[in-house]
């Protein structure tokens, strides 16, 4: 297994840039994704680390061996890359076996070693007791799971997953989830693994790239992006995050990453970089578990119900600070506290970080 430099990568299609000077740095064995809306550029990522596609920009090295540049791309069959699409494309009149040696048949493998490997990836994925059966005769998931042994057998050094479970129900996806932390722990592999549902990846990955237009938003572990957004985008993007107006953001004792910021008027103490200057204004990000209904007289700041939704468990308050009436925010206030539309509440501010990048 070896680590995945990806250096300014640059990839226009016509005159319209689709990926924009993406820089990222994955380990070996580490398991990341890449997170962004639909159309945002992930496919093409993955072709170009696939050697599918060619780069107009910047360099893309697998281990210590650079694979592509503007003048230089090596082929894919000799990139060592595996890659898992989200239609598992195996082929149908072959048993589950004869797909999954299907590429060592080709590439003249000795029967035996073939066999070998087939076995291996076949136990890997638990799917030896199936391996005389026809696709056809497959759950969804147990397809994924061939279309994934099959990329096991050729001994990659990176496996590429692109969206592998976009096609499963529900309750599937999270059994396969599961499946794809314990093969990840088990191989060792360097997973790159692509979705658009951020559940799947905060689940999943060591750390996460999120995506917007082309653009690196930021790449952090799964609980920096969700406490510590770099920018507006992926505050909102990430957990149902809201984004307030901060004035007066000043940093307590330098050095410490606590801040003090008025919020509609209320002053609030926030987390902060510990490098955060102080602003007139600035951007914060929460999130509608860090907003609660002020208990004492004087605490939080005015704000008016919309919408009380019962989500079993708790309900989800919609709601407006009366400071800024179009800014449409969310808490979720425990099952006791009955609120009807129109009803005045004081909110409080439990967490808060003060966006970077908005500064
Ligand atoms: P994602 O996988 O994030 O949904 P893609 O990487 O598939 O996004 O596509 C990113 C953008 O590039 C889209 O606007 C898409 O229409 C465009 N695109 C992808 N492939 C091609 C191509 N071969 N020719 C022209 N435009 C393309
Ligand atoms: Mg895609």
């Amino acid at each position: 297994m070896v680590g995945i430099a990806l250096d300014k990568v640059t990839k226009r299609y016509g005159g319209t840039e689709v990926l924009g000077a993406v820089s990222l740095d994955v380990r070996q064995g580490e398991f990341v994704a890449i997170l962004g809306p639909s159309g945002c550029g992930k496919t093409t990522l993955l072709r170009l680390i696939a050697g599918f596609e060619t780069l107009d920009d910047g360099a893309i090295r697998l281990g210590e061996r650079e694979v592509s540049t503007p003048r230089f791309s090596l082929p894919p069959e000799k990139r060592n890359v595996g890659i898992v699409f989200q239609n598992y494309a195996l082929w149908p009149h072959m048993s589950v076996a004869g797909n999954v040696g299907y590429a060592l048949k080709v590439a003249r493998l000795p029967s035996a070693e073939r066999k070998r490997r087939v076995a291996v990836a076949l136990e890997t994925v638990g799917m030896v007791e199936h391996a005389d059966k026809a696709p056809a005769e497959l759950s969804g998931g147990q397809r994924q799971r061939v279309a994934l042994a099959r990329c096991l057998a050729a001994d990659p050094s990176v496996m590429l997953l692109d969206e592998p479970l976009a096609n499963l129900d529900v309750h599937l996806r999270a059994s396969m989830e599961r499946e794809f932390v314990e093969f990840h722990e088990r191989t060792g592999a360097t997973m790159i693994y692509i979705t658009h549902d951020q559940a799947e990846a905060m689940a999943l990955a060591d750390r996460i790239a999120v995506i917007d237009h082309g653009r690196l938003m930021q790449f952090a572990r799964p609980r920096d992006l969700y406490r510590e957004p770099e920018n507006e985008m992926v505050a909102r993007f990430i957990g149902n995050g809201l984004v307030l107006p901060g004035e007066d953001v000043s940093l307590l004792s330098p050095g410490t990453g606590r801040a003090m910021a008025r919020v509609f008027g209320t002053p609030q103490t926030l987390r902060a970089s510990a490098r955060q200057p102080s602003f007139a204004r600035a951007a914060l990000s929460v999130h509608p578990d860090d907003l609660r209904l002020a208990e004492t007289p004087g605490e939080g700041f005015p704000a008016t119900v919309e919408r009380v939704i019962y989500r079993g468990g708790h309900y989800q308050i919609d709601f407006h600070p009366n400071a800024s009436p179009d800014l449409a925010l969310t808490l979720n206030a425990p099952i006791d506290r009955s609120l009807a539309p129109g009803a005045p509440i004081s909110v409080r501010i439990e967490d808060g970080w003060v966006i970077p990048a908005a500064a």
